[in-house]
């Protein structure tokens, strides 16, 4: 069958074959993508209109006690300059994104065991008492259901979990063998239960990746419903085992992007940092390739060149407040805005149905 076909069938009825999925996985036609991308925007508009969000990401810490394969954080990684923000920078950084009109902050760091149950929980009430009107956003890898559970209970809404991939053994070609895949599933499961708007997704063109493994990560979100999810290409990091890999292909992580947002039709979806740093209009074209979501970077200018997970990580250098701007102007530029708004899923906490 034809691959527009498929498109439009997958834009009909929001479900392919895997034979289907396979053949558009594999079509290398760059006008196919285009055509893809139109109907994933057909789709978003029909949920969020034009409008995008924006989170203001916040990399607390660079410690991380992981050594996964691709992450140029991990704790193998003897070059990596590490720090920590104290709970005052991190509250310093959202009374000024609070200011620029963030209302949903994203705290993301390694598994950095210094971070505990009491120290996350009592950052995470304070982020809400200085901005009751905006959503905390947690990204800080794998814990107990426990651990999770207070963090939601102190306040935080929304988790970021990428499955990385939802093949086992290409999990553990990607991480040392002391990470299992089985227990990220069931943390995104975890989450799920407890009530975070849960985010998972994985890289485009990691190390190994097959269209069939691509053809998995369709089935396992479709099954997940997860509410976010973040796509972006790999991209190697020069003190990481796999420094010698390609990056992820700009059009495969474009078609991932609408393919997403043709399966999750209400899905948040990031246009991510990692996509822009691999083209310069790589947000632009996630934006319009379906995505609805970017997140400009808001930690202290002093640290930004330190989290690195990969290498050549753009807007190391700028404030927040350009960072701000120039996201304004870029998504201004292609017809979409920038809103000052929390941003949650659509119907969130309305009990709304999502219908094709
Ligand atoms: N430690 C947390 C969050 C930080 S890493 C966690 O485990 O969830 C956030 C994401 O960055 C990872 O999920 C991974 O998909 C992505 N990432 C890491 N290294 C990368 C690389 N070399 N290229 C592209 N993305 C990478």
């Amino acid at each position: 069958m034809n691959s527009y076909f498929l498109a439009d069938k997958l834009h009909n009825d929001g479900n392919l074959t895997d034979n289907e999925f396979l053949k558009i996985l594999y079509e290398t036609d760059s006008k196919f993508n285009d055509y893809l991308a139109e109907l994933a925007r057909k789709k978003r508009e029909n949920y969020y209109g034009k409008d995008v969000y924006v989170r203001g990401l916040i990399e607390f810490t660079n410690y991380c006690k992981n050594n996964c394969y691709y992450c140029g954080i991990r704790r193998g990684n003897k070059n990596a300059r590490r720090y920590r923000l104290t709970k005052e920078e991190i509250l310093s950084c959202v009374r000024m994104g609070h200011g620029l009109g963030f209302r949903t902050f994203v705290l993301q760091g390694g598994e950095d065991p210094y971070f505990t149950d009491e120290i996350l929980t009592d950052i995470v009430k304070s982020v809400k008492n200085l901005c009751p009107d905006s959503a905390v956003t947690l990204s800080v890898g794998e814990r107990e259901f426990e651990s999770y559970e207070k963090l939601f209970k102190a306040g935080a809404d929304r988790y970021l979990l990428r499955h990385e991939t939802a093949d086992a053994d290409h999990y553990a070609m990607l991480h040392p063998a002391d990470m299992d895949f089985y227990n990220r599933i069931k943390c995104l499961k975890n989450l799920k239960q407890i009530g975070y708007q849960v985010g998972a997704g994985m890289m485009i063109g990691s190390p190994f990746q097959t269209k069939e493994h691509l053809l998995k990560d369709i089935r396992f979100l479709q099954e997940l419903k997860p509410e976010m999810v973040g796509i972006g290409p790999f991209i190697p990091h020069r003190d990481t085992d796999f420094k010698a890999k390609a990056a992820g292909a700009l059009s495969d992580v474009l078609k991932l992007l609408s393919i997403t947002r043709l399966i999750l039709p209400a899905c948040l979806l990031p246009a991510t940092t990692a996509l822009g740093t691999i083209h310069p209009k790589g947000r632009e074209m996630g934006i319009l390739a379906g995505a609805n979501v970017v997140m400009p970077n808001l930690s202290p200018k002093g640290v930004r060149g330190k989290y690195l997970l990969y290498d050549n990580k753009i807007c190391t250098g700028d404030e927040a407040a350009e960072c701000v701007n120039c996201m304004k102007n870029r998504m201004a530029n292609i017809g979409y805005n920038v809103v000052v708004s929390r941003g949650d899923y659509f119907g969130w906490g309305k009990n709304v149905t999502i219908h094709g």
